[in-house]
């Protein structure tokens, strides 16, 4: 009845994961380990892949706080908190990158559907690629509010950069603040005028520190290996995982726990940053709602000259594709 979904969503804290794949286990795994809900309820076109993943999962209860895990339907999106989005289809041979975005939308669209269909109280989180269509597809069939539905972005990307920086810098990397803006993918770029260690701006840090000589050529080596970095681990072990499932956890805590976090997640522009129609990363505030408000600095002219060069990108593969 009406009151039971109500106090389900009220009170127990739901997340839905579609896809079951590489990406969505490695994220439930993450999830069931930090605590933070109460339910995780995974769903595969694939059911027996679900049901193998739910299996593995469920045999670790004892080691992880109490947490339920189970395969799912359609039918739990109408109770849940956040659903996320991880399901999709890879490049066959021969497929041209707009054949497999074509594809992909088809899935995300009908998925949204779906969602909404079932009356979904929550947060849409999109993590499948190219996440920044794929959100913006989800966007146009929920037809949600505005922040409801939105993309992990250049968390992880951010999270790289972070990475490297701390390293190079030999800094804890929590001391290490820094954000990759654009397109997840070949257009992205670091906003340098954001980074900070210990909140000293980058520009003023650098020539204070001994470690190296030319900073300015570290830092593009930085954010070539940050753009590089999937494809490289796709070359290796043909998938990327655990770094997203953490950050997909991380931003499932802001929105679980309503934390107003920072986090350059992919959302829809509408005139800020002069951009618009098009979903892409910029520093947001996340919160129960989704994003709460995208954070509007004014970017030094290089910085925003490369997030409108992004945005550009990203607009032509969406007429390209005839999902405008
Ligand atoms: P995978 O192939 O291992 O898993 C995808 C799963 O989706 C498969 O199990 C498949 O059966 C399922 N699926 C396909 N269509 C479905 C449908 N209609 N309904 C339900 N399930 C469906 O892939 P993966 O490595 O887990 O990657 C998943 C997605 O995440 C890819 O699009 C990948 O590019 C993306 N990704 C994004 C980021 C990011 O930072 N945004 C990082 C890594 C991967």
């Amino acid at each position: 009845c009406n009151m039971s979904k109500k106090m389900n969503s009220d009170q127990r804290r739901k997340v839905v994961v579609v896809g079951a794949g590489a990406v969505g286990s490695t994220y439930c795994y993450s999830l069931a380990q930090s605590g933070l809900a109460d339910d995780i309820v995974l769903i595969d076109k694939n059911d027996d892949l679900a049901q193998g993943q739910v299996l593995d999962l469920v045999h670790g209860q004892p080691f992880f706080p109490t947490v339920s895990i189970r395969v799912g339907t359609p039918a739990d999106y109408s109770d849940a908190s956040l659903v996320v989005v991880t399901a999709g289809v890879g490049q066959k041979p021969g497929e041209s990158r707009l054949e497999l975005l074509k594809k992909n939308a088809g899935i995300i669209g009908s998925i949204a559907d779906e969602i909404s269909k079932q009356n979904c109280p929550g947060v849409l989180l999109i993590v499948s690629n190219p996440v920044d269509i794929m959100t913006y597809v989800a966007i146009r069939h929920t037809g949600w509010t505005y922040g409801r539905v939105f993309g992990s972005g250049t968390v992880l990307d951010s999270a790289r950069l972070r990475y490297l920086l701390g390293t190079h810098c030999n800094i804890d990397v929590h001391s290490v603040h820094a954000y990759i803006l654009g397109e997840h993918g070949d257009s992205e770029f670091a906003a340098w005028s954001l980074a900070n260690i210990a909140g000293i701006q980058i520009d003023k840090y650098c020539p204070m520190c001994d470690k190296c000589s030319d900073w300015m050529e570290i830092r593009k080596g930085m954010e070539k290996e940050v753009r590089e970095s999937a494809g490289q681990i796709i070359n290796y072990k043909g998938a990327t995982n655990f770094a997203v499932g953490l950050a997909i956890v991380r931003i499932t805590a802001a929105i679980l726990r309503g934390q107003k976090s920072v986090m350059t997640v992919s959302t829809l522009l509408q005139d800020e940053f002069g951009i618009k129609d098009v979903c892409l990363s910029v520093p947001c505030i996340v919160s129960e709602n989704g994003v709460m408000e995208i954070i509007k600095t004014v970017l030094p002219e290089s910085e925003q000259a490369a997030l409108s060069s992004s945005a550009a990108v990203l607009r032509k593969a969406i007429i390209e594709a005839g999902i405008a």
